[in-house]
């Protein structure tokens, strides 16, 4: 598995690359299409009661970000497409953002997972205590 810092620089170079062929194009422009975006489509979004729209509805698409897991510490890049996935398909929240790496949140969700079946467990003993 690679870390998140070759990623990242995976990233960077990608963006190099397609920057490349854009000699005399104005800056904003290039910016946009040398970075990986994925267009985003509010109507998709979940219902928020924020005020305001987030940056990217104002923007018009996702970017690549980068963030680091709260975990770990270790560097990650929130892809476009996944961002695309999480607010459009999954309906997340649109003020939340990525904050822990795959690694991470896999261990997080096996934890609530048994946090779960204790809390389920605990329940059916009161109940069967209380029955007697
Ligand atoms: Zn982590």
């Amino acid at each position: 598995m690679k870390s998140g810092k070759q990623r990242k620089a995976e990233i960077k170079a990608a963006r190099l690359k397609r920057s490349a062929g854009l000699q005399g194009v104005p800056e904003r422009l290039a910016a946009y299409l040398s970075a990986n975006v994925v267009a985003c489509n509010p109507a998709q979004l979940a219902p928020s009661n924020s005020y305001g729209a987030p940056d990217f509805v104002h923007r018009g698409y996702y970017v690549d970000t980068a963030f680091r897991c709260k975990e770990c510490g270790a560097e990650g890049i929130w892809t476009a497409a996944r961002q695309k996935w999480w607010y459009e398909v999954a309906k997340g929240n649109v003020e939340t953002r990525a904050v822990r790496c795959k690694a991470c949140r896999a261990h997080e969700r096996a934890r609530k997972e048994i946090a779960r079946q204790i809390h389920q467990a605990g329940l059916l003993a009161k109940r069967a205590r209380a029955q007697q």
